[in-house]
């Protein structure tokens, strides 16, 4: 079955086709600046990428767009609509509703607009991207799948924050945790690389991108997560704070005079080691600053790999130990010294690094020593076919 994999965002909507036999990406792509002009990227197989400027005034002309790409005589990969088997769709939050992906019906398109107080940036945006598939194909089954969802099993004591209790009541503050689809499949992958029981491993995984959060997984289950209400938590990011003393809010607001809208997008958009360096919020550009020594660029990656590093302690306590730990996303799969200078404070360990395999690129593969106490692993995520693996599994 061929299953179109959707991730719809406020002004883009980025898409897949993929063969759920052979899991092989037939189609892929990305509708740019709907609403402004647009313009659609698609590339058939590894082919090259084609890219045309065409009007999409809204999302739905958008998919329409994708829809006629995917079927285009030339350089299309099917004939007719029937051909897709089923939709599926990334939503960012389902709060506590949803623990895991579901079919798409009214009520549950009802309830993840009740989710989208939580994430009003992302959620809304989900839903257009649902509401336009299923005008367009109205007999196809349809899937969301939750960056939330992997961390619905976190115990209280992880998700409560020490509040108020009737916020949590009222208005269902707590952590969520995001990037779950991730989590979830990178820490399988890794389960199943080293031949060992992912019900009963502890493992720490490390999605380390712009955007960037840790997650402690035990017996199969995330029970702890960097991330929280919003992706805002947890560790130092390409543009986001990550965790900071709440009353800098107030000091800043009033040091500079500022209201709340401003000062939450500088903790979103002016942060991190964006904002710690003045360079860029991308690591390659940090390195070759530090490299020709620039101080803040230096100190930028060196505060990033410390929240990093703090963090994996802190899971290593929870967890009473790990038993492996993985590094995916695009600094996670790329920077092999940011893994070394992470995994070289936690000799203690007993871990060890093979220099040889810490320096390949694009595979799943363990970089630690075969005597490392503890396995460290890269394994390349891959959201698009996780989320075509649960579309399948509930439309089977
Ligand atoms: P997101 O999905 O959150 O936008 P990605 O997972 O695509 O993020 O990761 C993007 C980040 O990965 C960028 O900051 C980029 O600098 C970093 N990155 C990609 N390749 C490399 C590399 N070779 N060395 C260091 N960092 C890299």
């Amino acid at each position: 079955m061929n299953i179109l994999v959707v991730n719809c965002g406020s002004s883009s909507l980025k898409f897949q086709l993929i063969d759920s036999n052979t899991e092989e990406v037939l189609a892929k792509g990305i509708c740019e600046r709907i609403g402004i002009d647009g313009r659609i990227v698609y590339q058939k197989g590894e082919g090259e990428k084609e890219v045309t400027d065409s009007p999409m005034p809204t999302h739905k002309q958008a998919i329409q767009l994708v829809l006629n790409a995917l079927m285009n005589e030339k350089s299309g990969v099917i004939k007719s609509l029937d051909e897709v088997g089923a939709v599926g769709h990334r939503v960012v939050h389902g709060g506590e509703k949803f623990a895991s992906s579901i079919i798409l019906n009214n009520e549950v398109i009802k309830g993840i607009e009740e989710c989208n107080d939580l994430a009003p940036l992302h959620n809304p945006a989900n839903l257009i991207g649902i509401h336009a598939c299923k005008e367009l194909m109205p007999g196809t089954p349809m899937v969301a799948v939750f960056d939330t969802a992997f961390h619905q099993t976190m115990p209280e004591k992880s998700y409560m924050y020490g509040l108020p209790y009737k916020y949590y009541d009222e208005y269902k503050i707590r952590r969520y945790g995001f990037h779950g689809t991730s989590h979830s499949y990178v820490s399988k992958k890794a389960a199943e690389l080293l031949n060992q029981p992912y019900e009963s491993m502890k493992m720490i995984v490390c999605h380390l991108g712009n955007g960037a959060s840790i997650c402690a997984v035990e017996n199969g289950k995330s029970v702890d997560t960097s991330m929280g209400l919003t992706p805002l938590e947890g560790l130092v990011m390409g543009t986001r704070s990550g965790d900071i003393d709440p009353a800098i809010i107030e000091f800043i607001a009033q040091k500079e005079g500022l209201d709340i809208t401003s000062i939450m997008n500088i903790l979103n958009k002016e942060s991190g080691v964006y904002g710690i360096s003045g360079v860029s919020s991308d690591f390659r550009d940090l390195e070759s600053a530090a490299a020709n020594g620039d101080e803040r660029a230096a100190r930028a990656l060196e505060i990033f790999r410390y929240r990093v590093l703090k963090y994996i302690g802190s899971y290593i306590a929870a967890l009473n130990g790990v038993d492996a730990i993985c590094f995916t996303a695009g600094l996670g799969e790329n920077d092999p010294v940011l893994r070394s200078t992470v995994c070289n404070n936690l000799a203690y360990l007993g871990i060890e690094i093979d220099k040889e395999a810490n320096s390949v690129r694009g595979k799943d593969i363990v970089i630690s020593t075969p005597d490392s106490k503890v396995k460290v692993l890269v394994i390349p995520t891959n959201e698009e076919l996780a989320i075509a693996r649960e579309t399948l599994a509930l439309v089977k």
